[in-house]
């Protein structure tokens, strides 16, 4: 069986092709970037994703050397994410489900992140970090479904990196913030105190990312402040998954999510895995970051545990919380 997704819940339009057997046959991604200085306007990122998933779709199929009759489902997200930009990708995979006769899968973004992890990485059972632009959680499977042990109290990590560079006057047209902020990290060993704040099991980082922001405005070096932003933001989160790892008992930790492919993070995290013997699996950039793949695999896994979608239950559902998806797969 071969599964075509489409992934457009934010500023990534991503449209995978997989196998049932596990492989990437294409998957091809073109991210959206605002103007320099501004966050994503939903709408604007819609707008985008309008103009160029059609040419996405016969890239990827170009890139599979598949032909459209080859294809056996057609799968999309269906939330969690901004709605106009969920509604592009939905509005598509209609269309190519009713055109090409093949059945519709709507995906929990969330649920496909861990997946494709989980068949990547060759990994069962594991406690997962999901870090990303819109997303910061800690997740594992109890009682027939994925639940969340921990999360941010208020902004995302990704949102707080961001919004820290773009105050900061970071330049990153070409690249992720993340990775602009990685890099000049790197360049620092230099530590200046930050906020920490983990309550329990959830972490805050609107504080920090402002404290960060006041220390470079009043003449901190931008590397140190990276490097400290870095340090101090990773350690809330490692705590946390940490947690959850003695609590859970389970011996496999995912990280997944953009922000998932930081060395340094990942670094942090395969330390704290190996005190406890537990396997650490971080993704490539491809997989770790929002894309087609991992659509198109928990498309098939659906489809094969009868959770398909008909046209009248195919809307999009912005606030889809990974709580309340069925994962029949993991039972056995
Ligand atoms: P996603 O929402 O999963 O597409 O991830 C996007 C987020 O990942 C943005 O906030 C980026 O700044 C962030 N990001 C990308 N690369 C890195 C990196 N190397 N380190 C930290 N954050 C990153
Ligand atoms: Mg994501």
């Amino acid at each position: 069986m071969i599964a075509i997704g489409i992934e457009s819940s934010a500023d990534k339009l991503g449209v995978g092709i997989m196998t049932d057997t596990g492989e990437i046959l294409a998957n091809e991604r073109i991210t959206y970037t605002p103007p320099f200085g501004q966050g994503i306007h939903p709408r604007e990122a819609s707008e985008s994703h309008a103009k160029n998933l059609p040419r996405l779709i016969q890239t990827a199929l170009a890139k599979s050397q598949l032909t459209k009759d080859q294809i056996d489902l057609v799968a999309f997200t269906q939330g969690q994410g901004m709605g106009p930009c969920l509604r592009i990708g939905a509005v598509a995979a209609r269309t190519l489900s009713i055109s090409w006769r093949k059945p519709l899968v709507g995906v929990n973004h969330q649920v496909a992140h861990i997946e494709i992890g989980r068949q990547i990485g060759d990994i069962q059972d594991p406690v997962v970090l999901y870090v990303s632009g819109g997303n910061t959680q800690v997740i594992a499977y109890s009682e027939k479904r994925y639940r969340v042990f921990g999360e941010t109290l208020d902004i995302p990590i990704g949102n707080g990196l961001d919004t820290f560079g773009r105050e900061c006057g970071i330049d990153a047209e070409k690249i992720p913030m993340g990775l602009k902020i990685e890099q000049l990290a790197a360049q620092s060993t230099n530590y200046i105190p930050l906020p920490y704040i983990v309550k329990g099991m959830d972490v805050s980082f609107s504080g920090i990312s402002t404290a960060a922001i006041k220390k470079f405005k009043e003449g901190a070096k931008i590397e140190d402040v990276c490097y400290s932003l870095q340090e101090t933001a990773f350690a809330m989160l490692v705590e946390v998954v940490e947690r959850a790892l003695s609590h859970t008992h389970k011996e496999e930790i995912l990280a997944c999510g953009g922000v998932a492919s930081n060395a340094r993070l990942k670094e942090m995290l395969k330390a704290m895995a190996d005190e406890h013997n537990a396997k650490f699996v971080g993704l490539p950039a491809a997989t770790a970051i929002d894309n087609g793949a991992m659509i198109a695999w928990t498309g098939i896994l659906n489809y094969k545990h009868d959770l398909s979608t008909p046209l009248d239950k195919s809307q999009v559902d912005q606030h889809w919380r990974i709580e309340d998806c069925e994962v029949p797969w993991k039972e056995k």
